[in-house]
């Protein structure tokens, strides 16, 4: 009998999912239901290069689990509900208590739910999706995949902030980091590609989302997601840091709640809020072609990715075996990848080798690769991320620990 595991992305409104066949790590299908809980809702499947779209009535996550398990019966991908041996989530926020992916207990749901304050976005629907699982497949091991846990390694001087101690130990106020999945994937494919546990990198995860990563001896350091994914770099549409004083200025000035600002840092800043796009190419072409708002866009995120790296190769005391660029931005913006190594190579010693660097994204035949020369002391590498494969990944090995050791999941 196959062995099949499912990957689950939940939204509030939405449930994305992939299936694949272990241990050939071969994705079978993969879909979308959306607008859950709306009477426009409907989902598509992708598989077997076709594309299926339906319109149907689903009125909650449960509902949407069953539709799609229906559809894998239908099209025979699965022989029945039995062939699935392992479901892994991708969660936000795993706060203090997870390091690592774990197996989904009551416990474990119960940590998940008092961590919704600190994700009030993901985290209902991301409950939702466990739950509607432990109702449809009650005996099916279920795995969390925290997005925080790759950064709990961080020392506590780079985690506090400088606030009243109170607001840590009574409300969890610290910095826990996000992109976890894709930065312990990008450390562990480093730590193979150069042979070297003790890796020390600069990962820069660049997509309209994006934070870089400081990694000491193959643990993270520092990164510049803070308690929410709004902290650090200049995003698609997040401000990164900004002076929290602007909060209250602008909540006078403009007459808006707290709730309006957050909003607003959030989904109308970065670089829609100074030029008005938030797709990196748009504001490429815009700024090629003379607009300064776009140029302005680009210069500022280029100046605040500059900042971090170079924050972090202090933090290293210089002992830097590469950066990496990876996430839709990192793997593709051959001229911003251009310039950010320009920008470095006198102080941190790198050697851009340009043909490699312009030969190198998502469109092109080669998709990794060094983007610097043999000779230069500090290696630039571009690496596409896959997240995918992490959840895939620790799904299986814990599923199958569980088996193994014949534990029921309660
Ligand atoms: P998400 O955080 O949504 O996963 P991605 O990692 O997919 O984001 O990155 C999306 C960003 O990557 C967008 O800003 C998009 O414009 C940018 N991008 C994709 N291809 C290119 C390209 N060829 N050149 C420049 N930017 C690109």
């Amino acid at each position: 009998m196959s062995e099949k595991y499912l990957i689950i992305n939940a939204g509030s409104s939405s449930l994305k999912f992939s299936l694949y066949v272990m241990p050939e790590q071969v994705e079978i299908i993969n879909g979308l239901v959306e607008k859950i809980g709306n009477n426009d809702s409907c989902y598509t499947l992708k598989f077997n290069n076709q594309k299926i779209e339906k319109d149907r009535i689903i009125n909650n996550h449960t509902e949407a689990v069953k539709v799609m398990l229906e559809e894998l019966i239908s099209y025979n991908l699965i022989d029945g509900v039995e062939d699935i041996k392992g479901i892994g989530h991708r969660v936000l926020h795993g706060g203090e208590f997870y390091s690592n992916s774990v197996i989904i207990d009551d416990d474990v749901l119960s940590n998940i739910k008092s961590l919704t304050k600190l994700g009030p976005l993901h985290h209902p629907g991301e409950i939702a999706g466990i739950e509607s699982m432990n109702e449809v497949l009650p005996t099916v091991p279920q795995v969390a995949v925290f997005d925080t846990a790759f950064h709990q390694t961080m020392p506590i001087e780079n985690y506090m902030y400088a606030v009243p101690y109170d607001w840590y130990e009574e409300n969890g106020v610290r910095k826990y980091g996000f992109h976890g999945t894709s930065h312990k994937y990008i450390t562990e494919k480093m730590q193979s590609i150069l042979n070297n546990d003790e890796i020390n990198l600069i990962i820069c995860h660049i997509g309209s989302g994006a934070s870089i990563s400081c990694i000491q001896n193959g643990k993270c350091i520092d990164t510049t997601m803070g308690l929410t994914p709004l902290d650090g770099l200049i995003m698609g549409t997040r401000s990164g840091t900004i002076d929290s004083s602007i909060i209250e200025y602008i909540s006078k000035e403009k007459n808006l709640s707290i709730e309006q600002i957050t909003s607003i840092l959030n989904k109308n800043s970065g670089l829609i809020g100074i030029a008005g796009k938030n797709d990196f190419r748009d504001l490429e072409n815009l700024a090629n072609n003379g607009d300064r708002k776009a140029q302005l866009a680009i210069q500022m995120m280029k100046k605040s990715i500059i900042k971090y790296i170079a924050q972090y190769y202090f933090e290293l005391g210089g002992n830097l075996d590469a950066i990496v660029f990876t996430a839709g931005i990192g793997e593709n913006a051959i001229n911003l990848r251009e310039d950010l190594v320009k920008s470095l190579s006198n102080i941190m010693g790198i050697e851009l080798d340009q043909e490699a660097n312009n030969n190198i994204s998502r469109y092109n035949s080669n998709q990794s690769g060094f983007i610097s020369k043999p000779e230069s002391k500090t290696k630039v590498i571009v690496l596409p991320t896959n997240e995918e494969y992490m959840i895939l990944k620790d799904t299986y090995n814990l599923s199958k620990q569980l088996k193994e050791k014949n534990i029921k999941r309660y």
